[in-house]
């Protein structure tokens, strides 16, 4: 299985290579050379499985020959086994035909957990191998960075930093950044919003250099393992709702396009997948693109679902890949575009997308009281996220077809918010209690690329 560019100028790499990497070095994201198929009978095949057993059969054909299935199925068990719920991902109905698949049950209570701890244990495999160190670095909107901090803690083989945006992320994502106290682990507080973190560990990337001075290794959710690993829970749903003899559809909180663009990749791969939406919050650049207005950056406002507070949406790129026919020239020349604004999606392209993708938007008001009204006719508590989600569903839904809600964070994540909305105080799960109590240790720096070099070249551990 060789792994290739959404912009076609890099190497062509092994999954271990391009998961060892991330970013390919002429900016692309990297992409199986063909999407492997799973069958009617192999889909059918995985009704009743545990979601770890799912996960091996899902995710095998992705890696060639990088682990023997003896070494996949270790780390998936290890991957796995901090989680705070037998089922993993365990759906919940919310209303007749709409269901909500919870992927908080992780040990910092997001659904990045799930491509995160599974990343953790496949790097120390390989690395460990190989003999050798890499430095992680990653910006988040929260939590990511907390999920990173999480998986790469304690290990060996690497030195993890994380960029977040000073002051933007709630008290909780930047406590469970700030407090864990393992050597290996520098959480930075920049001063700019999340995509200048964002465009800052770009820039690291491109700067060759640095890249290879450091053996700089991206963990955001262009890697594609990451969005590999997010592939396996379309697929546990779907079959405990009756795939594949039946189609379900999905709603998606979207931020950086990473977790719905692994629902798209479980389409591909022949789930039977009616709708995909996706539901943004007032930083609504892929709502506005997906309804045909094209791909314009706006500023960034804050909001109370911050995780999707980005105008910059980056695995977006995969899916215009495939929108433009895998044509990579295609994809670099509107990424150069992009520099300068934005750019108008061909009216072919917009026709490929509209097959998979349908939009909506939830405004803060909206977001508000769909907490209050869920927790009324269901008794679920959502974070601000999973309401996004929920009150685009609500308007996206059509009767026949099931609907999955991806729940992407526990409320207890985002309790002013959820406090707010619904006047009850979500408490965190008794595991994380004496998160407010633990001292926090943090860098605050400034937007600047090279102080930020400097600052990582000065605290890896050589
Ligand atoms: C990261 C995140 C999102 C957005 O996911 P993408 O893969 O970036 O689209 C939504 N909700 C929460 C809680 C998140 O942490």
């Amino acid at each position: 299985m060789k792994y290739i560019s959404t912009r076609g100028q890099a190497p062509e790499l092994s999954f271990e290579e391009a998961m060892l990497t991330g970013l390919a070095r002429d900016g692309g994201l990297y992409l199986p050379a063909e999407i492997p198929q799973m069958s009617h009978d192999e889909i059918a095949a995985l009704s009743g499985l545990s979601y770890e057993e799912t996960a091996f059969r899902v995710m095998r054909p992705f890696l060639g020959d990088t682990f023997t299935d003896e070494e996949f199925r270790a780390i998936i068990a290890r991957a796995y086994e901090g989680f705070g719920h037998a089922a993993r991902a365990p759906l919940k109905q919310l209303a007749p035909n709409h269901f909500l698949l919870e992927l908080f049950h992780g040990p910092t209570l997001a659904f990045k957990d799930f491509a995160m701890q599974l990343i953790g244990q496949m790097f120390e495999v390989a690395l460990k191998r190989r003999g050798e160190r890499v430095t992680i670095v990653g910006a988040t909107s929260g939590d990511t960075g907390s999920a990173a901090i999480e998986a790469f803690r304690g290990l060996d083989a690497v030195d993890v930093f994380i960029l977040f945006p000073h002051g933007r992320v709630s008290e909780v994502q930047r406590r469970q950044m700030t407090t864990p106290d393992d050597a290996n682990v520098h959480a930075l507080a920049v001063d700019g919003d999340f995509d200048d973190c964002q465009a800052l560990v770009k820039d690291m990337f491109n700067d060759f250099d640095f890249r290879d001075g450091v053996r700089l290794a991206g963990v955001n959710s262009i890697n594609f393992a990451r969005v590999l690993a997010q592939v396996v829970y379309y697929f546990s749903s779907a079959v405990s709702l009756g795939a594949p003899q039946r189609e379900v559809s999905f709603t998606v909180p979207t931020g950086n396009f990473g977790d719905i663009f692994a629902g798209y990749l479980a389409k591909r791969m022949g789930l039977p997948i009616d709708r995909l939406v996706v539901a943004t919050n007032q930083n609504d650049i892929l709502h506005r693109c997906l309804s045909g207005e094209g791909y314009f950056k706006g500023d960034t406002v804050p909001s109370i679902s911050p995780s999707m507070d980005i105008q910059v949406s980056s695995n977006f790129e995969r899916a215009l890949y495939y929108a433009y026919d895998q044509d990579a020239g295609a994809v670099a020349q509107l990424m150069d575009e992009l520099k300068s604004g934005g750019f108008n999606v061909s009216q072919g392209a917009l026709q490929a997308l509209g097959e998979s993708f349908d939009s909506g938007r939830a405004s803060e008001e909206e977001t508000l009281a769909t907490i209050k009204s869920a927790l009324a006719s269901s008794g679920e508590l959502l974070c601000p996220h999973s309401a996004v989600g929920v009150k685009v569903a609500e308007q996206a839904r059509q009767a026949e077809t099931p609907m999955i809600t991806l729940a992407t964070a526990h409320p207890a994540k985002f309790p002013a918010a959820v406090e707010q909305a619904s006047g009850v105080h979500p408490p965190l799960p008794p595991r994380m209690s004496d998160l407010y109590d633990r001292p926090e240790r943090v860098t605050r720096i400034a937007k600047d690329l090279a102080a930020i070099e400097d600052h990582i070249r000065g605290h890896i551990a050589n």
